[in-house]
């Protein structure tokens, strides 16, 4: 009897873990796989492995735009150093999530720009061997010959200080988390996630890099469509949150749009919008 019961327990999880992963597997994928892009031969894009990055290559210095986390980050590291040579290293993180910033321990005494953060949040969000090492306010241009590299200060919007980086020459945006493509954007009160702003901001990106080619925070390469998909979700989003009757078919519109783990989905962004913005 006992037996049967121990089989019968080890089918059930073997059932669970089976079920567990195939939900999830996207997710894995999401933060596991990448794909690396020579777009040129001073332009590479590593796309995926956390955050998506991008190495930069001028005359005089290297610039790494997001550093990933776990074994991609040491990837990212050793790509921008087998190009850099004897060139030093800027690295530049749009945000301070730690699946863009978890590499940056393999960069030390290289410059480490990003927004501007108090220390203490930043102590009490990145560890120690992460930390960056320079503050954007508002905007900083960066010639590295060869390409200028302008970053800018959105403010508020995924996280309390977002930064774009655009490169001037390529006329291309990376936008960090601030576009998610086709996949549902994690909201967090202690990150300052606010959606009202983030509106906002995807504004200014189109109506600023209209034309410009988009490196989103996660998901593929694209146009402007990206930043106008992310700001109509938010609007729909908004809306399901004031209408209860409408919010099905809302979802239904989204219902391709990734989830990552349990962190995002279209019911997780309608609460909320529910418990952060509405009524305000
Ligand atoms: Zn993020």
């Amino acid at each position: 009897m006992k037996k049967k019961i121990f089989i019968g327990s080890g089918i059930i999880l073997i059932a669970v873990i089976i079920v567990a992963a195939l939900l999830f597997y996207p997710s894995i994928r999401f933060f596991t796989e990448k794909e690396t892009v020579q777009v040129d031969h001073t332009l590479t894009l590593m796309l995926g492995g956390g955050g998506n990055s991008g190495i930069i290559i001028g005359d005089s210095a290297v610039v790494v735009i997001d550093t990933k986390m776990m074994g991609s980050s040491k990837d990212l590291y050793k790509l921008a150093k087998a190009n850099a040579g004897l060139k030093p290293i800027i690295v530049v993180n749009t945000h301070y999530h730690s699946d863009h910033v978890n590499g940056n321990k393999y960069f030390k005494g290289d410059k480490i720009y990003i927004g501007n953060y108090n220390r203490e949040f930043l102590q009490k969000n990145i560890e120690a061997e992460n930390q960056p090492t320079d503050f954007v306010n508002d905007s900083l241009s960066i010639n590295i010959g060869g390409e200028v590299i302008h970053l800018y200060n959105l403010g508020q919007a995924h996280t309390l200080n977002d930064l774009v980086v655009y490169l001037e020459n390529h006329k291309v945006l990376f936008t960090g988390d601030l576009i998610f493509n086709h996949v549902n954007p994690v909201l967090k009160d202690e990150s300052g996630a606010r959606v009202t702003q983030w509106i906002k901001v995807l504004d200014i990106i189109i109506n600023r890099w209209g034309n410009c080619t988009i490196v989103p925070g996660h998901g593929k390469v694209g146009g402007i469509e990206m930043a106008q998909s992310m700001r109509k979700y938010f609007v729909d989003m908004t809306t399901a949150a004031q209408y209860p009757t409408k919010e099905d078919q809302i979802k239904e519109k989204y219902k391709d749009w990734m989830k990552v783990l349990n962190m995002s989905s279209p019911e997780k962004t309608i609460k909320y919008i529910k418990m952060y913005e509405t009524n305000k």
